[in-house]
């Protein structure tokens, strides 16, 4: 019996993986351009980072984490989310002492959650995410918010949708939370289990319930925004006013919510509106933590930061029909006829790429016409022929596909021939 590929997993052959490539050299080139550094973490952690930082009233905490025992009977986990490994790092490499401040970071890599596969959720996916540790200027969150949409336009997207919402600080939070459980309270018995458990611990996350989303009371439900202070409002104010400065256009949503604790200010989230996108259209998502530093047994220091994963954003692509520049083609294949060519191909071909071109040669004995067939798959620019008879009069024969321009070029002269066509 053929063994398959485990549920919410996927290849990435060649053909489709070329995407990959260029997104990732893509969000690096966009990285570099605002100073972000980045840092590589292991795959997994102890459990316990996750249940601190993450939090056991959460999705993730609560269904799906792939959690395993190891041999030395430490509790581990597969990462499900880039963030806390990076403060992590951040607080056990004493990054808050280094020279340069604030500390900003990227990652990107395989993440893992144990949840229902469909159309853009699987259980094994790649997030691209970036930590900003270290300022609590709202400048900053602006920076982090057009980092994540340069990248998504610069694919090409344009049917993006950007949601902004404050959650305050925990003086205003801890207003709201009171006002949440007055407001659900009496009537959570309709609500789901999971609500119930929130109701006490954590109300807010009531507002993110995707079984109870409908229910009446959420659309009264009290808004955050009325509960925030003088100077909350004026950084979310201030995060506003510099987006609008920057030509980035966001509409605002006072239900857009992160649960945790340790979250505050500034809560975005960029969707795809693109028509024929799925159900989910959240294609990235992101906020100010100032509290999580000090979670993972840090000095008090604000963070902000987005998560967004490669497969939702190709989805997106895909529904706008957006085909990446991909350049695929090589630039020389080289076509061998007879035994004496055949030989001298091999040192050839290896010539042509010490020259820093691509090159291909035949393999598998082919005749002369599939060799042509051959290169003319893999879209040659040049095609060189060398025969027996071309080989004893030291020269070969080179055609430029898509000019036709054929030229017998002494085969001293090759390499440079090729090289100094291809500028
Ligand atoms: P959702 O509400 O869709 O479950 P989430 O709140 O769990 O999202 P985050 O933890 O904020 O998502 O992760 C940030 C981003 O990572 C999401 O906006 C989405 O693009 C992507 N993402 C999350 N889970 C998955 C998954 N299972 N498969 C693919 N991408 C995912
Ligand atoms: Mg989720």
């Amino acid at each position: 019996m053929s063994i398959n590929i485990p549920r919410g997993t996927q290849d990435i052959l060649p053909g489709a993986v070329e995407n990959w490539q260029y997104i990732e050299e893509k969000a690096r080139e966009i990285c570099k351009k605002y100073n972000y550094h980045e840092i590589r973490t292991p795959i997994f952690e102890h459990t316990e980072l996750f249940l601190r930082s993450v939090g056991e009233t959460t999705d993730i905490v609560q269904k799906e984490m792939y959690t395993f025992e190891d041999r030395g009977g430490r509790s581990l986990t597969l990462r499900p989310e880039g963030t806390a490994a990076v403060v992590r790092s951040y607080v056990e490499n004493k990054m808050f002492g280094n020279a340069a401040q604030p500390t900003k970071l990227f990652y990107s890599g395989q993440m893992f959650r144990y949840e229902r596969p469909q159309a853009g959720r699987y259980r094994q996916f790649v997030q691209f995410g970036v930590e900003a540790l270290g300022s609590n200027d709202p400048s900053i969150d602006v920076e982090v918010i057009s980092l994540a949409m340069e990248l998504y336009q610069s694919l090409g997207l344009r049917k993006l949708k950007l949601v902004i919402n404050s959650l305050g600080d925990s003086s205003s939070r801890s207003a709201h939370k009171e006002a949440l459980i007055n407001h659900f309270a009496p009537r959570i018995e309709e609500f789901c289990s999971d609500c119930n458990s929130r109701l006490e611990k954590n109300p807010m996350r009531i507002l993110d319930c995707k079984k109870d989303r409908d229910h009446e009371l959420m659309k009264k439900a009290p808004s955050i925004l009325e509960f925030l202070n003088e100077e909350s409002k004026i950084y979310f104010d201030k995060v506003k006013q510099y987006l609008t400065e920057i030509g980035v256009e966001f509409e605002v949503d006072s239900s857009l919510v992160r649960g945790l604790d340790y979250y505050n200010h500034t809560a975005f989230e960029i969707m795809s509106n693109a028509e024929g996108f799925g159900a989910i259209t959240t294609l990235c998502g992101g906020g100010r933590y100032n509290g999580l530093v000090e979670e993972i047994g840090g000095p008090n220091t604000p963070g902000i930061g987005f998560a967004l994963s490669i497969e939702r954003l190709i989805a997106a692509l895909e529904a706008e029909q957006i085909n990446l520049p991909i350049k695929s083609e090589i630039d020389c294949y080289l076509v061998a006829l007879g035994d004496n060519a055949k030989d001298k191909s091999v040192s050839l071909v290896h010539s042509v790429r010490k020259a820093g071109l691509t090159a291909e040669k035949d393999y598998l004995d082919k005749k002369v016409k599939a060799q042509f067939k051959a290169a003319d798959r893999l879209q040659a620019t040049y095609v060189a022929v060398l025969g027996d008879n071309e080989l004893d009069r030291q020269v070969i024969n080179v055609k430029n596909m898509s000019t036709g321009v054929q030229e017998e070029v002494p085969l001293d002269q090759f390499i440079t021939y090729l090289v100094n066509n291809k500028q």
